[in-house]
């Protein structure tokens, strides 16, 4: 196999003095992993060949399987958006990967089922978001984000119409208004959608399946713009960084590990110095408690 290069994508300056450079095109995923640890952020956008991935998560099947089948409830019409929809829902589209025999899939399966049946039953079915897993952008003097929110409801604010962020969760555990309140991909979701709807956009939920819970924070102007303001300054590390790179510094210390509890889930465990020691989970610890 080639060695694995660390190609440093700069963004195009444009040849005139005084323009400014491209816009960073971004997710909030692709921040979030350069926060959590800037060499993970190498190995997944970066370095090609990307270092080989270990097997995938349970866990990930199940949020999967979940998201698509609440995507495809708002898919029937609302005629047919009754709960005994959800078993066909979720077992045509549900992932298998990452159990640990098919007695603990099944077993989840029933789990997320419970959710899904619990979870509609809060729900109108003749409400329509204004969007399901839609994704919205906004540009900033920086970034160009952009971003896939699980929903956005349009709700009626004291003040007119307003949009509402939605973010499914299916972890283990549970999440608190601080959970709602420091989530930078809320807060750019919400961002984006202000200017995409033309509505404000200050409240965002996160909803706990397995709890039935409802995490909510409501943003302002300030809060909002102080989170553009991190992912710009995220963003200028990671051009500073991968400029670096091009200029020929030593990928490894300008992308370093940030070794912690997030190793053992990590990916690329056996290719990072600071992982290849750490003991990994299995690729269905996380879903283990729910067909015990
Ligand atoms: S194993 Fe840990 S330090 Fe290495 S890339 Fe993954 S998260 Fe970063």
């Amino acid at each position: 196999m080639p060695p694995t290069k660390s190609r440093a994508v700069v963004p195009e300056q444009l040849g005139f003095a005084g323009m400014p450079e491209k816009l960073f095109v971004c997710t909030p995923s692709k921040l979030g992993a350069y926060a959590d640890c800037p060499r993970r952020y190498r190995f997944t956008y970066i370095d090609r060949p990307s270092p080989p991935k270990g097997a995938p998560w349970a866990h990930n099947s199940l949020g999967a399987s979940v998201h698509t089948a609440l995507k495809n409830w708002y898919g029937l019409p609302a005629e047919r958006r009754a709960p005994g929809a959800l078993p066909t829902l979720l077992k045509s589209t549900w992932v298998r990967e990452g159990y640990r025999d098919v007695e603990q899939e099944r077993a989840t399966y029933q789990r997320a089922l419970d959710w899904l049946e619990s979870y509609v039953a809060t729900l109108d079915p003749a409400d329509e978001p204004l969007g399901v897993e839609r994704t919205v952008a906004a540009k900033t003097s920086i970034l160009a984000l952009n971003g896939r929110a699980d929903r956005i409801d349009g709700r009626a604010g004291p003040d007119g119409p307003e949009a509402v962020i939605v973010d499914y969760k299916t972890g283990r555990s549970g999440l608190d208004a601080d959970d709602a309140r420091g989530s930078q991909a809320l807060a750019l979701y919400a961002y984006a959608a202000e200017r995409v709807f033309r509505r404000p956009c200050r409240r965002v939920e996160l909803h706990h399946l397995p709890t039935g819970t409802v995490a909510a924070h409501e943003h302002t102007e300030e809060s909002l713009a102080r989170q553009i303001r991190r992912a710009e300054e995220t963003a200028m590390d990671i051009v500073a960084a991968e400029k670096a790179v091009a200029a020929g510094a030593d990928p490894d210390a300008t992308f370093p590990t940030n070794p912690g509890s997030l190793c053992s889930w990590c990916d690329f465990r056996k290719s990072c110095p600071a992982g290849v020691g750490v003991a990994g989970k299995e690729p269905w610890t996380a879903v283990e408690h729910l067909s015990a």
